[in-house]
C-alpha cells in the first residue's frame, strides 16, 4: 500500500497565544494528528509528565543527542535547550500522520530550511492589549517576567512574517482556531503575506 505522507505542522506563538489549548483540540483527532514530544533541559513544571509533555534531560545528554544528529531542529530559549527528535517525526510522517511541533520561532525557521514542505502556522492573540491581559491574568508571574514575555512576544511576532499562515486566537476561540488550522492542512488556501504584514504592523496600535 502506498501511504500518503503526512504534513509536518509547526505551530508557534507567544506565551498567551493559547497554542497549547489549540493543539490539544487538534490532537483529539488521533487518527489524523500526532504530537512530537520535544527534548528539553528545563525542569518539569508541576503536573508535567516525562514522555508526554517533554523528555526531560541534562544538558550533557541533550548535547550528545545533538552530536548524534538526533534533532530535526534545536534551539536555546530562556536559558534552556529544546529540540525536536527527528526519528519520531520521520516515522510518523511516513505513516501518513500529520505531526504537530509546538516550537519557538528559531526552531521553526530551521525546520523551514530542512523540510521546505512543512507548514508553518503562527498563532497570535488579536492585539497587544489582549496579550498583556492574558499574561497578567495568569497571576503567577512577577512584573519583571511579564515585561520580559511581552518583549519576547514582539520579537517573535516579527518572525511571523516568515510563516505560511497567521491564525488569530480571540478569547475562548480555541475550537475555531483548531478548525481553521485543520482546514489549512486539508485545503492549503492561498497564502496572504500582506495580511500577515498588516497584522504585525497594527498589533501594538
Ligand atoms: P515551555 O518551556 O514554556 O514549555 O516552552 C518554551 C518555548 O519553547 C515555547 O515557545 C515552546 O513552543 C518552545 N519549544 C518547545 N519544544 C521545542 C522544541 O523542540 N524546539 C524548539 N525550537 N522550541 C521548542
Amino acid at each position: 500500500m502506498n501511504t500518503k505522507k503526512g504534513t509536518l505542522l509547526v505551530v508557534s506563538g507567544p506565551a498567551g497565544s493559547g497554542k497549547g489549548t489549540v493543539n490539544k483540540v487538534l490532537l483529539e483527532n488521533t487518527e489524523k494528528y500526532v504530537f512530537s514530544v520535544s527534548a528539553t533541559t528545563r525542569s518539569p513544571r508541576p503536573g508535567e509528565v516525562e514522555g508526554i509533555h517533554y523528555f526531560f534531560m541534562t544538558r550533557e545528554k541533550f548535547m550528545s543527542l545533538v552530536e548524534e544528529d538526533n534533532f530535526l531542529e534545536h534551539a536555546e530559549y530562556v536559558d534552556n535547550c529544546y529540540g525536536t527528535l527527528r526519528p519520531f517525526v520521520e516515522e510518523n510522517l511516513a505513516q501518513g500522520k500529520n505531526v504537530i511541533l509546538d516550537i519557538e520561532v528559531q526552531g521553526a525557521l530551521q525546520v523551514r530550511e530542512k523540510m521546505p514542505e512543512a507548514l508553518l502556522v503562527f498563532l497570535c492573540p488579536p492585539n497587544y492589549a489582549t496579550l498583556e491581559r492574558r499574561l497578567r491574568g495568569r497571576g503567577t508571574e512577577t512584573e519583571e517576567v511579564i515585561q520580559e514575555r511581552l518583549k519576547t512576544a514582539l520579537t517573535e511576532l516579527q518572525i511571523a512574517a516568515q510563516y505560511d499562515y497567521l491564525v488569530v486566537n480571540e478569547d475562548n476561540k480555541a475550537e475555531e482556531c483548531a478548525a481553521k488550522i485543520d482546514g489549512i492542512i486539508d485545503t492549503r488556501p492561498e497564502k496572504n503575506k500582506e495580511y500577515i504584514l498588516d497584522f504585525i504592523k497594527n498589533f501594538t496600535e
